[in-house]
């Protein structure tokens, strides 16, 4: 047995480690320890693949002895991960005019010349990188040695030592360069992962008896159900069954040949093989392996090749058979891989015609029909007919257009712009900023450039998981929510230990998020309930009153509208806990501003257009986002926030008639000081004192502060004194801490990124040191003014399993997130709890590189 300090014969007892040699060695050692047929293969470490990059090439000749006179080789790349990459495998290296002619008696010179042809084009393609299009067409291994030659000018190296030296050198080179570098990292990998080879004895796949080569695996790709995929290719190499048209099937099959027709015996033993592995490597592997004169050799293996769920449903199966436990099978699934099961995907077989690119803003992809217009979405729900609203950017005026739609494109906008935080609350995909597009609404145009001109009609895909708009319609793979999804599920709310609740505006939006699971309502954001016709022309007219005779008038017309909205949600919600936001956005929101919309709302009112566009134009502000909105608007104008709370305690005792008791939680958007909670605090108590008066009826409620500004947050420990939670709104948190506007920074979000001024955009992912250090700030103060305080975070981060984590070590009671978002965040807190409690079984190698047992 070989072991030097450059090389380790892989043996069962050798001391092969994943994080010395890679995962491929530490593989290939598990599957001889399993006494699967493996050839003699040799691992190089990661420090001797670094000294062979500087040049320091160690002793071939001890290398290529393992070996044997004349023997072939494969060269294989090991890195720590699998997903981390590696350079490609090299083939057959030793070949040489003597192999070849000892080959050609064996087995023929067809055989052997294809053979030392493909070595030929390899090494000098792959290895010395010489162009490839010298060595196109039908050539000799001749005429091939004679080009490389002229290319080289020198001949092609008989010796296996000079061979076998190149190939290490430059497949070591390779892992050096930049892009490999990049795509690694981008996997995760450290800056100095380093890259493991490993020398494999060639099983040739040539010969009179059977022999060939395969790929094979024992689930689906698509579902993970058990079912035999893969291919066999006679006399072939390599992984090249995997894309030949003549390679056969494994298992016997009506639509061709199969390897099982001839091979019965070697298809049962690659069946017990992969059962073997999936109990004692404790994953379903693929399997690459060569007949030799019908002898099996199990060349490599690894993970299965699937799609997010199979990958579900294969952790699920081996945890249901006892092979993992249930803490394991919820580590190894990334929990964005949920999303791909929860929407609509674009095939990742379908030709993909893409017109241009924006930001992923919520997954899900929908094809359909461009409109322009929220009325014209409507019109076309009404037809049946699917169409992809396309705005240059939405309010919430377009929020019942974007019910009807079935996906969003905006030209402008970012993560927490209006369209993707909608889009997300109603599962629908949305590509925000893509500032390609040239919208004309008035022409009803959008360019694309270098593209043909769309019209209202024409047809086009939203890929909101890739950020990818696509011409025409798209194949789509239907979501999975029963099964392995479901049971994924049970298991992640057994073990996670913080609350996951749902920002849920409408009674479909907490269907869903019932649906889901979730542990309340954490933010039910009440604008969105005037946009119906009905209710914004009262709504305007409240807004348009003059005397607050008229106001209260209009209020009270709106008040019954608003205890049903309360009411259905209550009830839906069976008692669970529902936090109400009181009015948050500016009145303008609610104003037309367009030429035919000030018409319409003038005849509606019958008033003047003049008077109408006036009056309008009296209540713009220059910043509206920093202007009268929010608790500002609740103070100067109170009736607004009167009629609420009145419409929540009635709904609270009907909904309680009966059913579960209601505790109602109503929140203050926009806070900055004290004096704000005490007065809202006031009239909230006298409208709950007055309701139990006229009702006879008891209740309680509890009154909170949405942190979203600084100040806020600095000054949480007096403004705990008047209130039970406090939310942290991390939109607009992060928009005031940044001075960053979440509608315009995706103008140059990427290019900040992409230079590194911000590491993530912050309004996808919390930022924990500047925003965190004021959500700590706010958790200390408000806590130590009021122990009991219950904490939380409800803006867009909520979801995100940074922003768990970091709420978990913070103390804080639940997050909430868009329903959609609520099965990610749940088996990411799950994990988080998983690993605080077992920090051991947690550090377990990725699925496959698992110790034995
Ligand atoms: C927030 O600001 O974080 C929030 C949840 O409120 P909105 O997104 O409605 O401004
Ligand atoms: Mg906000």
């Amino acid at each position: 047995m070989l072991t030097t300090p450059d090389f380790t014969e892989i043996t069962p007892t050798a001391d092969i480690l994943a994080t010395r040699h890679g995962s491929r060695a530490k593989c290939l050692q598990r599957l001889a320890r399993l006494d699967l047929p493996v050839p003699l293969s040799v691992a190089l470490s990661f420090d001797t693949v670094r000294q062979i990059a500087k040049g320091k090439i160690p002793n071939m000749a001890a290398l290529l002895g393992v070996f044997g006179e004349g023997a072939l080789v494969s060269v294989r790349s090991s890195s720590q991960a699998a997903d981390w990459g590696g350079p490609g495998t090299i083939l057959n290296v030793g070949m040489n005019d003597a192999v070849a002619s000892r080959l050609a008696k064996l087995h023929g010179p067809d055989a052997a010349d294809a053979l030392y042809l493909s070595f030929i084009k390899a090494y000098a393609v792959d290895v010395l990188r010489l162009d490839a299009d010298v060595f196109e067409g039908p050539i000799t291994p001749r005429l091939a040695k004679t080009y490389f030659e002229d290319e080289m000018e020198e001949p092609f190296p008989q010796d296996p030592a000079v061979q076998l030296t190149e190939v290490l050198r430059s497949m070591a080179r390779a892992w050096e360069g930049t892009t490999a570098r990049l795509l690694r990292q981008a996997q995760g990998a450290p800056a100095d992962a380093g890259l493991g080879l490993v020398v494999q004895q060639m099983a040739l796949g040539i010969g009179q008896g059977a022999s060939g080569s395969g790929v094979v695996q024992f689930v689906s790709v698509d579902r993970g159900a058990p079912q035999i995929t893969g291919r066999f290719l006679p006399q072939g190499q390599g992984r090249a069954a995997l894309n030949e048209q003549d390679a056969q099937f494994i298992e016997s099959d009506a639509r061709g040949p199969a390897l099982e027709d001839i091979c019965p015996e070697q298809v049962e033993a690659l069946r017990k093989a992969a059962a073997l592995m999936r109990t004692r490597l404790r994953e379903e592997m693929q399997i690459e392996f060569t007949l030799m004169n019908g002898e099996l050799f199990i060349l490599d293996a690894v993970r299965s090749t699937r799609s997010a769920r199979a990958e579900v449903a294969i952790a699920v199966a081996l945890a249901e058979d006892g092979v993992i436990s249930r803490e394991e099978a919820m580590t190894r699934i990334p929990p964005f891989t949920l999303n791909q099961l929860l929407h609509r995907q674009v095939d990742a077989r379908a030709a993909r015609d893409v017109l241009t690119r924006g930001i992923a803003a919520a997954p899900g992809a929908a094809s359909g029909k461009i409109v322009f217009t929220a009325e014209a979405a409507q019109s076309a729900a009404s037809q049946g007919e699917a169409c992809i609203l396309v705005r240059r950017e939405t309010s919430p005026e377009d929020i019942r257009g974007m019910h009807a739609a079935h996906a969003i494109l905006t030209e402008r906008g970012g993560m927490t712009s209006h369209a993707a935080v909608i889009a997300r609350g109603l599962g629908l995909p949305c590509v925000s900023g893509a500032t390609q597009l040239q919208l004309n609404a008035r022409k009803k145009t959008l360019t694309v450039p270098g593209r043909k001109v769309f019209h209202e009609g024409d047809v086009i895909t939203v890929d909101g998981s890739s950020g990818e708009v696509l011409a025409g319609v798209a194949a789509m793979i239907e979501p999975a929510l029963g099964g392995a999804f479901a049971k994924l599920m049970d298991w992640a709310d057994a073990a996670r230990d913080i609350g996951i609740r749902a920002n849920a505006d409408t009674v479909e939006d907490a269907t869903m998020a019932q649906r889901f699971g979730v542990d309340g309502i954490g933010l039910c954001r009440t604008e969105h309930m005037f946009f119906d016709p009905i209710r914004l022309t009262v709504m305007r007219e409240m807004i348009f009153a003059e005397e607050p005779g008229d106001r209260t008038a209009a209020l009270d017309r709106l008040l019954p509208m608003q205890r049903d909205d309360f009411t259905e949600l209550f009830e839906l919600m069976q008692g669970q806990p529902v936090c109400i936001r009181l009015f948050d956005p500016p009145l303008h929101e609610f104003l037309p501003n367009e030429r035919d919309g000030i018409r319409a709302m003038a005849e509606a009112m019958d008033m003047p257009v003049s008077r109408v566009a006036s009056r309008i134009e009296s209540l713009q502000e220059f910043n509206p986002m920093l202007g009268m909105r929010g608790v500002r608007l609740g103070i100067t104008v109170p009736e607004i926030y009167d009629m609420q709370a009145r419409a929540i305690f009635e709904a609270t005792i009907a909904a309680s008639e009966g059913g579960a008791p209601v505790v109602p939680e109503i929140m203050i958007p926009l806070v900055s000081a004290k004096r704000e909670v005490e007065l809202v605090k006031a009239r909230v108590d006298a409208v709950a004192s007055a309701v139990r008066a006229e009702s006879g009826k008891a209740f309680d409620y509890r009154l909170g502060v949405m942190v979203e500004t600084p100040r806020a947050a600095l000054r949480a420990g007096e403004i705990a004194e008047s209130c039970a939670f406090l939310s942290f709104g991390t939109n607009d948190l992060t928009q005031m801490t940044y001075g960053l506007s979440r509608d315009d920074a995706g103008r140059f979000m990427s290019t900040y990124v992409q230079q590194g001024v911000f590491p993530e955009d912050p309004f996808q992912r919390l930022d924990t040191e500047g925003v965190g250090e004021l959500l700590h700030l706010g958790a200390e103060r408000g806590r130590a003014a009021r122990p009991g305080l219950i904490l939380s975070i409800c803006g867009e981060h909520g979801g995100h399993p940074d922003s768990i984590a970091f709420s978990r070590k913070a103390g804080f009671d639940y997050v909430s997130c868009s329903p959609y978002r609520v099965p990610v965040a749940k088996l990411a807190a799950a994990q988080l709890a998983v690993q605080d409690r077992a920090p051991a079984s947690t550090a377990e190698c990725r699925a496959g590189d698992d110790e034995l047992p």
